[in-house]
């Protein structure tokens, strides 16, 4: 089943979609770290990631 994410950080509109919540996390750690770079990808933020993704 796709899952499917959309960027947390306010203004940002990216959306990622993958087959598994892991490959979302990679993803969206990638993404951030290109757009994001003040975003700090500790555990807390890889939480928060997991308990936006939705499943469509
Ligand atoms: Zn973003």
């Amino acid at each position: 089943m796709p899952r499917h994410f959309e960027c947390i950080v306010d203004g940002c509109d990216a959306v990622i979609e993958a087959d598994t919540d892991d490959a979302i996390v990679e993803q969206a750690q990638a993404h951030a770290r290109e757009n994001h770079p003040d975003l700090e990808m500790d555990d807390e933020m890889e939480r928060r990631i997991r308990s936006e993704i939705t499943t469509i």
